[in-house]
């Protein structure tokens, strides 16, 4: 028994059009699945020394779907985690006052189970030791976007000021560099485990099957009425699919943000005391700064194209 399930959005426009006009609609579905017990393991490492009731969290999943090959979701996240968790050991270790600790998650695509996992495994007081929690699902998506997490708007209250905080560091950053953000409210990935259970969060998110507008298009270029990642889930979520120019943009952002925590002096304080100015639409910014290149369209429908043939 299905009580719920999920269409693409071009189906869900035609579904809905054939709704509006009157139309029975009857749907065939073919489901196969694997009934099988695994056991899998999240990776987390942390700093042995620093402030172990101050802890700054990030994190990434590391699992795909079986369809995929899953370079854009997640390995973008995950290596962007995996190269800021090196260079933070190799040249800063020493210089956080604060634990840090990085994550990669398992068992995301089938319900962020690892997340929700090890947020609920701790106990109350140990959650409370998280300062702040930053998430990195897709950040190099081939037509992407630059969404922040709106985390001044988190459903629990409790956690804006922190979100905020983030939020606002991020704005900042893509800000200085001249880059247009859009906030978005999104409990699609591993932050929504700690959303859920009383830790602020952040990151960064370039989209997936969604449909980039045309205002989007004006803002970041690639092209309008396209998915932001046209290879979500699918085979072509390869090497190829992985967009350089964001990757290398989006990690430098989220390791300035991590540097930027790190360094807070009193960072619980600063975090509880943010300012609840919420931002739920765009920052715009100077559309005369150059935005990192988006790749050709021909090379966007070379990827669209390899996704049909296989
Ligand atoms: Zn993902």
């Amino acid at each position: 028994m299905f009580s719920s399930f999920i269409l693409s959005q071009s189906k869900g426009i035609l579904v809905t059009g054939w709704l509006a006009s009157q139309q029975t609609v009857q749907f065939r579905l073919e489901c196969s699945f694997i009934d099988t017990n695994l056991t899998i393991s999240n990776i987390i490492a942390e700093t042995p020394w620093g402030d172990p009731t101050n802890v700054i969290m990030q994190g990434s999943h590391l699992d795909g779907v079986p369809a995929g090959l899953g370079m854009n979701d997640n390995g973008s996240g995950s290596s962007a985690t995996l190269e800021m968790a090196l260079i933070f050991w190799r040249k800063y270790r020493k210089d956080s006052i604060y634990k840090i600790r990085f994550a990669w998650w398992t068992a995301e695509e089938v319900g962020l189970v690892g997340a929700y996992y090890y947020v609920t495994s701790l106990s109350p007081e140990e959650r409370s030791k998280i300062l702040i929690y930053m998430n990195y699902d897709m950040i190099a998506s081939p037509n992407y976007q630059i969404a922040i997490y709106n985390g001044s708007g988190s459903t629990d209250p409790n956690l804006r000021p922190a979100g905020g905080v983030v939020q606002k560091m991020l704005e900042t950053y893509f800000q200085k560099k001249g880059y247009t953000t859009k906030a978005i409210t999104s409990e699609r990935s591993d932050h929504a485990a700690f959303a859920n259970n009383g830790v602020p969060y952040g990151g960064i998110f370039t989209g997936t099957e969604v449909l980039k507008d045309s205002t989007e298009q004006i803002l970041w270029g690639g092209y309008s009425n396209a998915p932001y990642d046209p290879c979500y889930h699918s085979y072509c979520d390869s090497l190829t699919n992985v967009n350089q120019n964001a990757l290398l943009m989006n990690t430098k952002a989220a390791a300035d943000i991590l540097q930027q925590l790190w360094e807070t002096k009193n960072l619980r304080q600063v975090l509880s005391n943010g300012a609840q100015t919420v931002n739920t639409e765009y920052v715009k910014n100077n559309p005369k700064a150059a935005m990192p290149d988006i790749w050709a369209p021909s090379h966007i429908d070379n990827i669209m194209n390899s996704c049909k043939h296989s």
